[in-house]
């Protein structure tokens, strides 16, 4: 009889998600995480940090889809992008597909992550070798703060706002990718999710933070079912655009790129959020005017 083994997190103190494990693929203790992959029966091939999902094969590209397009659909010409953290590749490899890009740098503090994601996910990882990719294998905190109206889109794909992606969440941070920006820059960054006490603390505190540090500063909703609570939020902060207003989205239907989750319809729509959404908005968005 196969041993039964499952993979099981912990989303909150009191509620689990669990996912049957077929076999343990790769492991190891980097300098700054335990890193996992293995693959499970219902979500293909799974990446954990700390024991923590950071990406399953089976849903993996709502969320790369979603960080990636949005942006990349209201700025009519980004040409220069920079992706903090986001060692598996999954962003890199949908911000390949636009030929309008000539740079993108990618700064991932765990080269462990990198060398991991590219021989056991490639799906993910098939685009980091692209000429136009640059790796620097750093802190994002660091990185930023010699960097000044240098990007076109800088996208914060990171881990969580403890261990080594506390950093990211900070106001000295969202600050210093403002000024990395050229004048007409977006940011957009991994915001955690309304629903569980702990990831709406870190939401309402991440929105209070980049508020104070952008003139534009929406959050839009991405369902990603192997996430706690299977609703999160991106947070879009911009010093010209609008999220949706005035956005061409007919020259990015032009470029004909074929999608699963994003499209120009769905774009607009998830900047409409669910009023207990919008309420814990408005409370950080009056304490930080
Ligand atoms: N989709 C993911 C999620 O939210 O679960 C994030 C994926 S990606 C693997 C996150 C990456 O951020 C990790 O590889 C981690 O090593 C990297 N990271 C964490 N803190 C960082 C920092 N301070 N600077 C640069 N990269 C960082």
């Amino acid at each position: 009889m196969a041993v039964d083994l499952w993979f099981t997190e912990n989303h909150t103190k009191n509620a689990r998600f669990s996912m049957k494990v077929d076999k343990l693929i790769f492991t190891k203790q980097s300098e700054f995480q335990r890193i996992d992959i293995f693959d499970s029966l219902e979500f293909g091939r799974v990446l954990t940090l700390d024991g923590y999902t950071m990406l399953t094969e089976k849903d993996e590209y709502m969320y790369h889809e979603m960080i990636v397009h949005v942006p990349m659909c209201v700025h009519p010409e980004a040409e220069n992008v920079l992706v903090i953290g986001g060692g598996d590749g999954g962003t890199v490899r949908e911000l390949a597909r636009y030929d309008s890009i000539k740079n993108i740098d990618l700064v991932e503090i765990d080269e462990d992550v990198v060398t991991a994601c590219q021989k056991y996910l490639p799906s993910t990882a098939s685009r980091l070798d692209d000429p136009r990719v640059k790796k620097h294998y750093e802190d994002g905190l660091k990185f930023i703060r010699h960097h000044e109206n240098e990007y076109d889109v800088i996208i914060v794909d990171s881990t969580d706002p403890f261990g080594p992606g506390e950093g990211l969440f900070t106001r000295e941070f969202y600050g210093n990718c403002y000024r990395a920006l050229k004048e007409d820059g977006i940011m957009v960054n991994q915001h955690e999710s309304p629903f569980y006490t702990d990831t709406a603390y870190a939401m309402q505190r991440a929105h209070e933070r980049i508020v104070q540090s952008f003139p534009i500063s929406r959050v839009y909703e991405v369902h990603i079912p192997t996430y706690p609570s299977g609703h999160w939020l991106f947070g879009f902060a911009s010093k010209k655009y609008h999220p949706y207003k005035n956005v061409d989205f007919k020259r990015w239907e032009r470029l004909n790129l074929k999608t699963r989750y994003y499209n120009v319809k769905l774009h607009a729509a998830s900047f409409a959020l669910p009023t207990y959404v919008e309420e814990m908005l408005r409370e950080v968005e009056h304490n930080a005017s």
